[in-house]
């Protein structure tokens, strides 16, 4: 069991309402982002003294643009009906994790400075001034949102806290309060290209390094190509999969699902990143500067079609902004969906019986599906209303044989999050990662108990690296989390290509030529 230097919480077979305990967690804050991360985004490297002006400016303008904003902070009548419904009240006990006690520390502020009653009555209504206490509060809690959007399905209003959070991110960002793991990734992916900051050159290394191992194994040439201009597909995945685990698996997993659909595909050096973390921190600006960038690759590329691996937040982004951030797509082929989830690639062919698989490759498993919050509750998959449940788990089970739900009460749009998303998967919040995770730890462990399921999978990069962390704090194997495609990578059955059979020297030769056709 991984040591913590926090109480990890126990685990129950019921989930339990804690009883409220005010400021568990108010020491809990990220590291505050410096100049250099900041300068990049266009946002201001510190606090200046005229600080509340210009956060109430920007306060102001984001009621104007967002109307649901001011909706939100207007509408909640206190029924109480979200107050257990987040994972991180749950984990922390914490009444500012409950979402009207993280959406009330917005709305005072918005009471005090935007309504009649608050500015001539502020005790009344409940308003406070915006002070630096306010404001250190506000950077504590709108980083203990994951911005998973449960709070919202049970709320009889739809109050989205993960908007109002991501609102008060923006307006941090906006007077120099960023919050350096989100700003830092940012800056890089501008830089670099992605994420990790992984250059041209090794990624190149990693993907040819990919292509032996499963030669090794399989004994078929499966490519995966890189800045491979007039491939039909770009492949656009987060970069957790080039190095990463499980998530690497998932990516060998893709390839050979190309492979056996024949149809050519390629990642870009230039847009090797599916993830926006632009949304995390609210910003329009850089959500659409991140996503411009694949708009380029693909048309540099000059691919016909764009699929997106499996990232929980890049698909939300894809899914519900693409077209707007970096559209039109009118130069890619309209008879497929711009963008297409490889879940949903990867089932089409199954339907369409053209992958076989070996489903006893997978025997020494009992899965389960972990639901990713910003695939279940913020987009959709497929053609039909709750793909995004259905074609994940129509995937496991084609190439499983052994597959149970977890409690209904946790899964599809209630699912529980992993407790590191919404820019919270940094070790300076482990404790509320860790805290956070328990609601859906508990339901895994209560499925491994009445089931004996031993391993969970998931369709998301943060989900995937949050539970190779968390779970050893509960007792569990980190390798118990597994990508949905390293299950169709383990049972998939290859068909050979011309070149398998040939001596390892001519066969490098022919790579070679063929790469060199391809640049002509
Ligand atoms: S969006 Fe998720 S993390 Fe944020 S308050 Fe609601 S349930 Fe909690
Ligand atoms: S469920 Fe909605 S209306 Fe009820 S307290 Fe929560 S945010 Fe307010």
């Amino acid at each position: 069991m991984a040591k913590a230097n926090f109480e990890v919480p126990e685990l129950q077979q019921y989930l339990e309402v804690p009883a409220v305990t005010p400021s568990t967690m108010a020491h809990s804050s990220p590291f505050v982002s410096r100049l250099e991360f900041q300068e990049p985004l266009g946002f201001p490297g510190e606090l200046a003294d005229d600080w509340q002006a210009r956060a109430l400016d920007k306060f102001g303008e984001l009621l104007g643009k967002y109307r649901s904003l001011r909706v939100y902070l207007d509408s909640c009548v206190k029924c109480g009906s979200c107050t257990d419904k987040c994972h991180y009240f749950l984990g922390t006990k914490d009444p500012k994790n409950m979402p009207v006690g993280r959406q009330d520390l917005m709305r005072k502020v918005y009471r005090r400075y935007f309504t009649l009653a608050g500015r001539f009555f502020p005790k009344l209504v409940g308003a406070e001034d915006f002070t630096k206490e306010v404001l250190d509060d506000w950077y504590s809690y709108f980083h203990q949102c994951s911005q998973c959007r449960r709070c919202s399905v049970f709320c009889p209003y739809g109050i989205d806290t993960a908007e109002i959070s991501m609102a008060a991110r923006e307006i941090m960002d906006s007077i120099g309060m960023g919050q350096k793991y989100c700003n830092e990734i940012i800056a890089k992916v501008y830089k670099i290209g992605n994420n990790l900051g992984l250059p041209g050159p090794a990624l190149l290394d990693t993907l040819e390094g990919l292509e032996e191992d499963v030669y090794d194994d399989t004994g078929v040439r499966v490519r995966y190509p890189i800045d491979k201009v007039g491939a039909e597909i770009l492949l656009v995945t987060p970069s957790a999969d080039f190095f990463a685990e499980p998530h690497v698996d998932g990516l060998i997993g893709y390839g050979k699902v190309f492979h056996e659909a024949g149809v050519s595909w390629t990642i870009s050096s230039y847009a090797s990143e599916g993830a926006n973390f632009g949304m995390f921190i609210g910003s329009y600006e850089n959500m659409r500067r991140i996503a411009q960038r694949i708009r380029k690759a693909a048309i540099d590329l000059k691919v016909k079609r764009i699929v997106f691996g499996e990232c929980g937040h890049a698909w939300r982004v894809a899914y519900s902004f693409l077209n707007t951030l970096a559209g039109p797509w009118d130069f890619l082929d309209s008879r497929y969906p711009v963008p297409q989830h490889i879940c949903e690639f990867t089932h089409g062919l199954i339907q369409e019986g053209k992958l076989t698989f070996d489903k006893s490759q997978n025997d020494d498993k009992v899965l389960t599906f972990h639901d990713s919050c910003n695939v279940a509750r913020a987009s959709r998959m497929g053609d039909r209303p709750g793909g995004q449940f259905d074609i994940p788990r129509a995937v496991i089970k084609a190439v499983c044989n052994n597959y149970y739900d977890m409690d209904e009460e946790t899964i599809r749009d209630r699912t529980f999050c992993c407790g590191g998303g919404g820019g919270l998967l940094t070790d300076d919040l482990m404790e509320l990662r860790v805290k956070g995770a328990k609601p859906r730890v508990e339901a895994l462990n209560n499925v491994m108990a009445e089931k004996g399921v031993t391993h969970m999978a998931a369709i998301c990069a943060i989900c995937k690296s949050q539970f190779t962390k968390v779970l050893p704090f509960y007792g569990m194997d980190m390798e118990q989390i597994v990508s949905v495609h390293q299950l169709v990578s383990n049972a998939i059955v290859l068909t050979p290509g011309e070149d398998d059979e040939e001596p390892e020297d001519e066969d490098d030769e022919n790579r070679d030529a063929e790469d060199d056709d391809d640049e002509d």
